[in-house]
């Protein structure tokens, strides 16, 4: 069976990898997305999105923003609060990178780039005017290769990147009750 072909092969799904997809299939070139997670993946994340982000893309975010912020509060074991009015024009967005990164994901897709998730990078090789990528469900070939896995993935030093000095650092993400004020419900973020 021959290797399927792409203009532009996109490893990595989050906003980087999802946004080239987008645009580029809005283009009218044939694209395919990789991720080794099976999404909608769970990731880590303050969550914060600076409102100048939908100036960038002509669709719409709201569906994909959980909440919009206008004052930080910080606490010392939910004590002790103390608040922080933002300085921006327009209240920060918040969001769940699960369901962000699905939804500019879903963008990309409904111009017709294609998706495979569950599907780890394993390897990549150039071919004179193609790239071969090899991956835990088979390889794909694509003129262009775009590597958008992130922090931690492995196409930078496989393309050559000198070593990336790395930090560790811990992250703990919780849930806990936020009362609104306007009208006394409870939600959770
Ligand atoms: C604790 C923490 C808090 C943060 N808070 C914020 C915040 O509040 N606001 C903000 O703007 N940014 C925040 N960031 C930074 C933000 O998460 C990153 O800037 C952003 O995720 C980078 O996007 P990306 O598309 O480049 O890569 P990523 O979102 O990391 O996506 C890379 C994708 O590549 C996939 N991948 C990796 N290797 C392979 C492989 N071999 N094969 C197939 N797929 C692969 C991964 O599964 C992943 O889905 C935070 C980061 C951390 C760690």
């Amino acid at each position: 069976m021959s290797t399927p072909h792409y203009d532009c092969i996109i490893v990595g799904t989050g906003p980087a990898g999802a946004s080239a997809a987008y645009y580029l299939a809005k283009g009218g070139y044939s694209i395919l997305m990789l991720d080794k997670e099976t999404l909608p993946r769970y990731k880590p994340c303050g969550g914060g999105v600076s409102p100048i982000v939908q100036q960038w893309f002509d669709f719409d975010f709201s569906p994909a923003i959980s909440l919009k912020i206008s004052v930080n509060r910080y606490t010392w074991k939910k004590q002790d609060p103390f608040e922080v009015s933002l300085n921006t024009q327009e209240p920060i967005w918040m969001v769940r990178r699960d369901v962000f990164d699905r939804f500019l994901v879903q963008q990309g897709q409904q111009q017709g780039a294609q998706l495979k998730d569950s599907t780890l990078v394993t390897g990549i090789e150039q071919q004179s005017e193609q790239i071969l990528v090899k991956t835990s469900r088979g390889n794909y070939k694509g003129r262009y290769l775009i590597a958008a896995d992130g922090g931690k993935g492995p196409l930078a030093t496989w393309l050559g990147f000198k070593d990336r000095k790395r930090m560790l650092a811990g992250a703990l993400e919780a849930e806990f009750p936020i009362v609104s004020e306007s009208n006394g419900t409870t939600d959770s973020f």
